[in-house]
């Protein structure tokens, strides 16, 4: 469990997230402007008069982004509402042309209900963090005021794209019920896990750094073992999961201090210093916006049908939690190596291609990518559209790694035999891995006499070692082994090798 400790004992934090992320959609939420993130944009070419309120225009919701949101809720195991609503969050900002945003209101069933994700949890074990609700709503344009020094610009390319907010549910009724964010570390892991189903789900990029995911953070503290929560302050917009840990523990401390020196912690908004490392108070609960929400006159409610679910619900591939689960009670794999081959779906995706039907393949498939080619990503295509010779580069597909894996564990060639071709196919040779092991030759000897053959002469040749070695000297045995391989210049077969020396050797 983490804590903090203080002057007057240790300190549990509780964190609430509310995190935005940006749907992938052609259009806009509530305009047919296109969508497309893109930074290379020139300002104001992805805008239409809907985004800008022109008057007399009205939205018009786009039920892609509406499918999006169905998909990421089946995602995260929420209810769907069958019926909900779009109402006006009124703030005058010039990031906002409309002079309000159009989102679905706190008060209400928003189109993604109660749901969970599943972490480790700072203990080692799986934590189910519950979440409250996901809601669509627009997102905002941005502000430079860097361009010009006595003027600002607006880019509304942005203004009314759809973002999906989901928000973590702390049971505050039920102050024992642990399944909430407990510490900088479980607030990463929650993050990525967002991320990851949202990706995996075509629902968002999630990507921190381009600003398709932002996320305001809830932090209060309470003693540990406290059966209440305290006051919490929220942290706005923080877009690094780097600054997201420094933020919660920094805030964390300065309300620890607050209560041990018998003061009170007051609901705040605060920003993060991303200088410092330290948070400050944006605004007090006395001055917290009244947002005045009212339900859009120009939007009729959405309603969603049982078919709408059931349509998007077939659609739904795997989730990389469920991939992992079956790499690991199917194929045996390690922990470790079923969470690189779900990174991404691409990556899982080239893993469960090459595996194809063959579950004894599983692990040497595993191995290969993990320790091989991973390390050569120029020398494969992750969405396995590409083969053969592509500008100058050998593309490795997953049936050249699965007949490479086949031939190892029939025999036909061995673990060094394997790396050679390998590295031959790494260094542009045409071809399946049978066929380069054809045309240079790299069978495996298996023929037990032929490598009976080479033993008794590197006994021969060596007969101080084999003194030695029955004198007890059993390191020596390594020493045996290399000649021999190296006199059947590599081809023989270890374990055959291996076999007959302990009785000739005695
Ligand atoms: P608001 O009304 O300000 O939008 P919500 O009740 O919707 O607040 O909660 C916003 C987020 O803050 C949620 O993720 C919620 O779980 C979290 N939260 C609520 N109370 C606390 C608390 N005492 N400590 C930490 N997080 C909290
Ligand atoms: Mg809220």
């Amino acid at each position: 469990m983490f804590t903090i400790k203080g002057k007057s004992g240790d300190w549990e934090v509780v964190i609430g997230l509310e995190t935005h992320i940006e749907v992938l959609s052609n259009s806009k939420i509530f305009s047919g402007a296109s969508a497309d993130y893109n930074p290379t944009v020139s300002p104001n070419t992805q805008v239409s008069m809907v985004d800008v309120a022109m008057p007399g225009m009205l939205p018009v919701l786009n039920e892609y982004c509406v499918d999006q949101a169905i998909k990421f809720g089946l995602g995260i195991n929420a209810e769907i509402s069958r019926v909900s609503r779009f109402a006006r969050k009124q703030y005058f900002y010039p990031d906002l042309p409309q002079g309000y945003q159009i989102s679905q209101p706190a008060e209400e069933p928003p189109v993604v209900g109660r749901g969970w994700v599943e972490i480790i949890g700072d203990d080692g074990n799986p934590k189910k963090i519950l979440i409250e609700r996901a809601h669509l709503e627009q997102d905002a344009g941005k502000l430079k005021h860097d361009v010009h020094p006595t003027k600002s610009f607006a880019d509304y390319n942005r203004t009314g794209v759809a973002l999906l907010e989901i928000v973590t549910f702390l049971d505050v009724k039920n102050p024992e019920n642990n399944s909430y964010i407990s510490s900088p570390d479980e607030a990463e892991k929650y993050l990525r896990q967002i991320r990851e189903i949202a990706r995996a789900l075509g629902v968002s990029h999630a990507n921190m750094e381009e600003g398709s995911m932002r996320a305001d953070v809830n932090v209060s503290v309470r003693p540990v073992g406290a059966k209440y929560f305290n006051e919490r302050c929220e942290i706005k917009n923080m877009v690094s999961f780097k600054f997201i840990k420094n933020a919660i523990e920094y805030e964390a401390k300065r309300q620890i201090e607050i209560l041990e020196n018998g003061g009170t912690v007051e609901r705040c908004t605060m920003r993060y210093n991303q200088g410092d490392g330290t948070t400050s108070v944006m605004r007090s609960k006395e001055d917290a916006l009244d947002y005045r929400y009212f339900p859009d006159p120009d939007l009729l409610p959405l309603v969603i049908s049982d078919e709408q679910i059931e349509r998007i619900r077939k659609t739904m591939p795997e989730l990389p939690a469920a991939t992992r689960a079956r790499y690991i009670e199917k194929f045996g794999l390690a922990e470790y190596d079923a969470a690189r081959l779900t990174e991404t779906v691409d990556i899982s995706h080239w893993f469960d291609a090459a595996v194809g039907t063959k579950t004894e393949r599983a692990k040497g498939v595993a191995n290969w990518m993990i320790s091989e080619l991973f390390a050569h990503p120029e020398n494969y295509d992750i969405t396995n559209e590409k083969s053969g010779i592509v500008d100058g580069m050998r593309i490795i597909t997953p049936s050249d790694l699965a007949e490479l894996v086949d031939m190892v564990a029939s025999n036909e060639i061995n673990g060094k035999q394997a790396k050679d071709i390998f590295i031959k196919m790494l260094d542009g040779e045409d071809g399946a891995p049978r066929a380069i092991a054809d045309k240079f030759g790299m069978k495996q000897i298996t023929d037990t006499g032929a490598i009976e053959k080479i033993i008794d002469e590197v006994i021969a040749k060596n007969g101080l070692q084999v003194e030695q070695y029955k004198s007890g000297k059993v390191g020596l045995f390594g020493f045996f082994v290399g000649n021999v391989m190296k006199a059947s210049a590599g081809k023989a077969n270890p374990a055959v090798v291996n076999e007959i020396l302990k009785k000739k050797l005695g």
